[in-house]
């Protein structure tokens, strides 16, 4: 427990008045994400009623967290940021650059050789800048955030679209850029759109099989990959109580996957008792003394309607388990509907691994239930037909689960338990497969499926569900397995059923610690080395200022067709071992996209050379030519995770606009902070008049203005021109950056 609550003995009496405060002026009932979020104003006396989805404000958060990928770049602009410390407790840990292959030991072993430049590097800036250092090994960030420092309340930042989990315990936490960590690292005001509140009321109580990653699941359908775009999902009602604080993580954690700037759950019973059992018994004493403002104003939850911008209700008592997917998280289908869509759509049924753990469902509740299936092989005389990965998010929760015999039930079925690191939850898997163009069927309990992420193989199914349906699948081999009614047979050729998973929600004899994971900073002298020639690591040159003209006459880069996330833009997998040097990781620059000329991906046409050739290959000899370019794109452009790089490598690549139909938040916000044009049409039904052969010009950036439109002038090849106008959502500041050539720059 490296938890210090020192700072809380201030942070909830200046809390409760900052709230009271608030209420006086704004003279209504509050929502809980209205008081955390006020509570967090940069500047007290900016308290007035902000226009939700519209106003931009300027806000102090208590605490950032970054991974070993987006870390890399995180601190490689707070270096040239000229501060001697971080302003605000900050950590880095070390869970992405894990590679899954043979097992936890021998993985972390090759991991600490393999990437030793990059891990002295992170150790050394931490320790300088006196940032928290968590070692390989000792977890995935939201599982250790949620041990060690996440407080009902608070606000907190992280590089990582997952940071939400942190909601859990009832915190405002985001996933952002790195540029964002970097405002907050050093006290500046960090810049958010007040978000809309969506309300979801829960009543009843799970049982059965129905366990919490459903009510995400579930939710994922209702609001589809874009439906909680620049909104926090605010849960309340009667059925919150009922939730364990790491089931209610599950939930905050993937409202990730509706593009949700944050979920939360009020502060009760059921946080105490979690932060108790890992040591926060002062945190839970200080809480308590503002506990009406750890949750909705009564009057809210009488009228939700009047309050939230939408309300969703959820029965807890009437939900089924869900399994979404394929390719996609919000492809959600209900148990009793899902052999039904397996057939229908052809999927291979052959369910060929189950993976579970992850940041997503690594809780003691969740490994517990899943080991009472795998314990049911052995006693119903059943075999395993598929077979079975396990990622435990800590190295806490791995200790303790060793420790309870769960870890030996997984293994007692042949399961491999993986470093508590990502690995296959971001493309981090060595996976061993007979015939990699053939198309086959997994199962996780991750939060994110989207084609290759687990394994860089677009044949892949991949299908996320709670650890107890991974497990119950992995056991029966069959995608259309429904344990709920179906039966298995076992060895003496019976029928048996599965019975329900059961578990306990926190250990009876308490957590165990495992191998100690953190390193505390030393700050002042510790030296920082980047060799010059490091394939893995490059200091940051600035991006150059905007030249005062119209962009005029750009190539059409790529004009992508359909999904394009930060994975299409810039891959994970391999290609994580080039987060800390922006000129290598561009050579991935949108190789995932498809081409909507062509359907093929990694394959454009290049109008110097007259051929096809790759996307970043295209870019690259148009930037020495001295040549900006453009990209098109179609709905909710950047979708998935924080990773600035997706928006530095266009920019690196003297790629200059990103025009969409839409854009997720995070990745819009970081186009802007490197100084890059995110512009969306006005008319949708202008993206059909581009084409590959066109140049494009952007007209009006010298009255460029908050709310003003400027216009696209297409260029066809046979002489023609067509114009339309793009609109956009910077304000000033955000101006200014594209101006000065990043928001680096313009500090
Ligand atoms: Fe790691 Fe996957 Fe969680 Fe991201 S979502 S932090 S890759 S385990």
């Amino acid at each position: 427990m490296v938890y210090d609550a020192t700072m809380l003995e201030a942070f909830y009496p200046a809390y409760k008045g900052k709230v009271e405060h608030v209420r006086a002026i704004l003279k209504r009932p509050l929502t809980l994400a209205e008081k955390i979020l006020y509570a967090h104003l940069y500047d007290v006396a900016d308290v007035k009623d902000y226009q939700r989805g519209e106003d931009y404000v300027n806000f102090r958060p208590d605490r950032v967290a970054m991974q070993d990928a987006t870390a890399q770049m995180a601190l490689l602009q707070f270096m040239n940021a000229g501060k001697d410390q971080v302003a605000v407790p900050s950590t880095v840990h070390c869970d992405h650059l894990i590679q899954a292959y043979k097992g936890a030991k021998e993985d972390i072993a090759t991991a600490r050789l393999t990437n030793e430049e990059v891990y002295d590097f992170l150790r050394d800036v931490s320790s300088r800048y006196g940032i928290g250092f968590w070692k390989p090994g000792a977890g995935i960030i939201h599982q250790v955030v949620l041990e060690n420092y996440a407080f009902p309340g608070g606000m907190m930042v992280g590089t990582d679209s997952h940071t939400p989990n942190a909601g859990g315990l009832g915190m405002v936490a985001i996933g952002v850029g790195g540029a964002d960590a970097v405002d907050v690292m050093t006290g500046m005001e960090w810049e958010l759109k007040m978000p809309k509140i969506i309300g979801v009321r829960l009543t009843g109580k799970l049982n059965g099989w129905a366990s919490p990653k459903d009510v995400i699941l579930k939710l994922a359908g209702i609001l589809t990959v874009k439906g909680g775009t620049n909104a926090i999902i605010e849960y309340f009602g009667p059925g919150t109580e009922s939730l364990s604080a790491t089931g209610k993580a599950t939930i905050c954690n993937m409202g990730a996957e509706v593009g949700a700037t944050t979920s939360l759950f009020p502060f009760d019973e059921r946080m105490a008792t979690y932060l108790k059992a890992t040591g926060r018994e002062r945190v839970v004493e200080l809480a308590e003394t503002v506990g009406a403002d750890l949750r909705a104003d009564d009057e809210v939850a009488e009228e939700p309607t009047k309050y939230y911008d939408r309300v969703i209700e959820i029965d807890l008592s009437e939900l089924e388990p869900y399994i979404n997917g394929p390719f996609t998280p919000d492809a959600a289908t209900p148990i009793s509907k899902f052999a039904e869509k397996v057939l229908l759509n052809g999927y291979p049924r052959k369910m060929e691994v189950g993976l579970i753990g992850s940041c997503t469902n690594s809780s003691y509740q969740d490994l517990s239930r899943a080991a009472s299936l795998a314990k049911q092989v052995a006693e119903k005389n059943l075999s395993v037909a598929a077979p079975l990965i396990v990622n435990p998010g800590s190295e806490q929760i791995r200790a303790t689960a060793e420790r309870d015999g769960m870890i030996e039930a997984f293994e007692q079925i042949g399961a491999t338990i993986m470093a508590n690191a990502c690995g296959p939850c971001i493309g981090q898997w060595k996976r061993e497969t007979d015939d990699p163009t053939r198309k086959n069927s997994i199962v996780t309990s991750f939060n994110r499926n989207f084609a290759k992420r687990a394994d860089g193989n677009p044949n892949t199914y991949a299908f996320v569900a709670s650890p107890e349906l991974t497990m119950a699948l992995t056991i029966a081999g069959d995608l259309c397995f429904n344990p709920l009614k179906d039966r298995l047979v076992n060895h003496e050729g019976e029928k048996v059923k599965l019975s329900e998973p059961v578990g306990d929600e926190l250990p009876l004899n308490g957590f165990a610690q495992g191998n100690e994971g953190y390193v505390a900073p030393h700050g002042g002298e510790t030296e920082i080395r980047v060799k010059p020639d490091s394939q893995r690591l490059q200091l940051l040159a600035p991006f150059p200022a905007w030249d005062g003209q119209d962009l005029l006459n750009m190539p059409l880069l790529i004009k992508a067709q359909g999904k394009c996330t930060t994975d299409h833009i810039s891959m994970a997998g391999p290609w994580l071992r080039f987060r800390g040097h922006l000129e290598n990781i561009s050579d991935n620059m949108l190789m995932g996209a498809v081409n909507a000329f062509n359907g093929e991906t990694n394959k454009v046409w290049n109008r110097s050379t007259n051929t096809y050739g790759t996307v970043s290959g295209t870019a690259k000899m148009y930037k020495s030519e001295g040549v900006p370019s453009i990209v098109v794109a179609e709905e909710n452009y950047g979708e998935g995770s924080s990773r600035e790089h997706a928006a530095m490598e266009p920019r690196f690549l003297n790629v200059r606009v990103i025009l969409a139909k839409s854009f997720a938040r995070i990745h819009e916000t970081n186009l802007k902070k490197q100084g890059m044009l995110a512009l969306t049409f006005v008319d949708k039904a202008d993206y059909d008049k581009i084409r590959e052969h066109d140049l494009l010009s952007v007209l009006g950036l010298v009255d460029f203005a908050p709310g003003r439109n400027l216009t696209v002038v297409l260029h066809h090849e046979d002489g023609t021109k067509e114009s339309f106008e793009v609109q956009h959502t910077y304000n000033e500041q955000q101006i200014a950056w594209f101006r000065a050539g990043s928001a680096l720059n313009a500090r």
